[in-house]
């Protein structure tokens, strides 16, 4: 079984990059371009893992990370942080947010996979992929 993704990304060119290297990999993507969307995609699709940019129109990623975490439902979906390097709001933030980890942007495209990754279990890998 492979997993499907929820990318809540504004920037259109981040979106494409990590959508193209993710489903590349075998994965399933789902796009949201703000928060509220993402909140709602999340509950219709119960995503095995969300990408969350935290720098969004109108409801930032702390917030919609405080509203997955804090929701029964959606609670046990892992949360990664992906935001640009030396913004406001660290690392401990983030996860004080609910997030269970945090990649750097601007993503590297030779180590993303890998990075999602550690927050995925082995068997919503995709078959036969082996971790870089
Ligand atoms: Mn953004």
């Amino acid at each position: 079984m492979t997993a499907t993704i929820l990318l809540i990304e504004d920037n259109e060119k981040n979106r494409y990059l990590a959508t193209f290297i993710l489903e590349k990999r075998g994965y399933r993507v789902v796009q949201a371009e703000d928060g509220h969307l993402g909140l709602e995609l999340a509950r219709q699709i119960n995503p095995d893992l969300i990408l969350l940019d935290i720098q969004l129109p109108g409801m930032d990623g702390y917030t919609v990370a405080r509203h997955i975490s804090g929701d029964p439902l959606l609670a046990h979906i892992p949360i990664v942080a992906v935001t640009s390097y030396a913004m406001p709001g660290d690392r401990e933030s983030v996860l004080a947010a609910g997030c269970r980890g945090y990649i750097e942007k601007p993503i590297n495209p030779a180590t993303f996979v890998g990075e999602v990754e550690r927050h995925l279990p082995p068997h919503l890998r995709p078959e036969g992929a082996q971790s870089p």
